[in-house]
């Protein structure tokens, strides 16, 4: 990743916005469909489908020899899972990263799914995993430093007595998908970069409910975690605001077709 950080306007912002809603807009169509006995593979083909219908390309497919549309990472599985013809069942639950490119700017988000009925330790999991996220992006303003974001997803984390995946991490986001800076899950208050108004972020809390240790799988991209527990995965594109951070990506419409299943 590239070292230099790159400021956007306002006009670039509402870009980033477009291709971020859509890619909302993608996993809300995604969202429609995960039922047990579906394939992660046909996910992947209607959000693809859904992508280019609305004039712009999947991020993923290409970046870096990734195949598919949609990163699909099943129950141990972290981020990076490959969509296949595994069938979802009751009690799995799914984290689904998508990225567009539309107008030369990417959007980026994931959210974690689940499949029928959930052990409850699994979804206390995912509401923390996600309650992470959004008290990161409180941090997200001017007047506070990269480190207060990344300490902020790691203490809800780990008060919770889940673990933080420190191999990977969220990155600045614009013309290309991955950015300076890197956005780290695990990190101390007051360190780092001080944040401006024109940085856009991806954060992307990855919160594991057992121990932190990741291990890749012999596909060359599918991260699960060491002890085979479970793992999940939100993700926004944020611009650093003044007084409030600036959500650019948006789950509203995968959690109303959600309340409505
Ligand atoms: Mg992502
Ligand atoms: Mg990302």
């Amino acid at each position: 990743m590239a070292k230099e950080l790159f400021y956007k306007t306002k006009e670039e912002i509402e870009l980033i916005r477009e291709s971020s809603l859509l890619v909302g807009k993608t996993l809300a169509e995604v969202a429609k469909l995960i039922k047990p006995g579906i394939t992660t593979l046909s996910l992947d083909k209607v959000a693809e489908e859904f992508i280019r219908d609305n004039k712009a390309l999947p991020a993923f497919k290409g970046y870096s020899g990734f195949p598919n549309t949609l990163c699909i990472s099943v129950n141990s599985q972290v981020v990076h899972g490959i969509p296949s013809l595994y069938e979802l069942k009751d009690g799995d639950i799914i984290s689904v990263d998508c990225g567009v490119l539309k107008n030369k700017y990417f959007g980026d988000s994931a959210y974690t799914f689940t499949i029928g009925e959930v052990k409850l330790e699994v979804l206390n999991l995912l509401k923390v995993t996600k309650e992470s996220l959004y008290i990161a992006i409180e941090k997200a303003v001017v007047g506070c430093r990269l480190g207060d974001v990344s300490e902020a997803v790691q203490a809800h984390a780990e008060k919770n007595g889940y673990s933080i995946v420190r191999e990977l991490v969220g990155h600045g986001i614009g013309q290309a998908l991955h950015e300076s800076p890197e956005v780290p899950n695990y990190g101390k208050k007051g360190s780092g970069l001080k944040l401006q108004e024109g940085l856009v972020i991806a954060i992307e809390p990855m919160v594991n409910l057992g121990k932190k240790a990741i291990i890749q799988e012999n596909d060359g991209w599918t991260i699960r975690t060491a002890d085979n527990l479970a793992s999940a995965h939100f993700e926004h594109t944020v611009a650093i605001g003044k007084e409030k951070a600036d959500i650019l990506s948006s789950f509203e419409e995968i959690e109303e077709v959600l309340n409505n299943k």
